[in-house]
């Protein structure tokens, strides 16, 4: 499995305490992301499913308040295989596991019958103009999601707000949400931040994404309105 980074951190992703790791290669190209350095499959450096087992164990007494370990990226599930693998090991060791995802695997299905703890991003509700900026369309992505959804998973969506991108229509959101069963899903509000910007090595195409409250508080207000849960991590 390749790996460009990992560290700990605490219920930003998945439950409790969390080692997270960041496996190398996104097929989508969002002109905001914070980790650009990861994008290309050529960064980081491999590490065998034992190798990652065997760090996972050791780090156990670490994992606490319901913690465990989360794979995300990049886009973790390019490396599905791997990924799969070691995602049954932990279960059998007891470790609690979540996953990250941009959600346009085709996978993406089976990758989830091994995870805990599901993340996905839903960035658009239109796929052409998900397409037009990140390169991918959200055909799949909603497959997917109605499909978790139906299945009576729990999922964790979230949706980053971005000036000029996705930040002007929370009610077309929250129109596409509720026309599914939600009733194990909850949603997480993600304002843009430059925490990135500084290692793109190529120009950095957003020039103003930064949201006000006032229209977290709008799609917030609308999203409950519409008798889905929003959360705070
Ligand atoms: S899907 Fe995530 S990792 Fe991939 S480019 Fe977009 S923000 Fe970056």
């Amino acid at each position: 499995m390749r790996i460009f980074g990992k560290g700990f951190n605490f219920s930003q992703d998945g439950p409790g305490n969390r080692l997270v790791y960041h496996l190398s290669g996104c097929n989508m190209r969002c002109p905001w992301c914070s980790n650009p350095e990861g994008m290309d499959m050529s960064a980081g450096n491999d590490y065998t499913v034992d190798e990652i087992v065997s760090e996972c164990i050791s780090v156990k007494p670490m994992l606490f308040s319901g913690g465990g370990i989360t794979f995300t990226g990049g886009e973790a599930t390019l490396q599905w295989e791997e990924l799969i693998k070691t995602l049954s090991r932990l279960k059998e060791c007891g470790i609690h596991t979540a996953i990250e995802t941009n959600a346009t695997s085709s996978r993406l299905l089976s990758i989830a019958e091994h995870v805990d703890y599901l993340i996905m991003d839903f960035k658009h509700f239109d796929g052409g103009i998900l397409e037009s900026f990140t390169g991918v369309h959200n055909r799949q992505i909603k497959e997917n999601l109605e499909a978790l959804l139906k299945s009576g998973r729990q999922v964790h969506i979230r949706i980053p707000l971005i000036n000029g991108f996705n930040a002007d229509n929370p009610h077309a959101f929250a129109e596409y949400f509720s026309g599914l069963d939600t009733s194990n899903a909850v949603f997480e509000l993600l304002p843009y931040h430059e925490y990135g910007k500084g290692k793109w090595r190529t120009e950095y195409k957003i020039k103003d994404g930064f949201v006000s409250e006032e229209t977290v508080k709008e799609f917030h207000k609308t999203l409950t309105a519409h008798g889905l849960t929003v959360i705070n991590t």
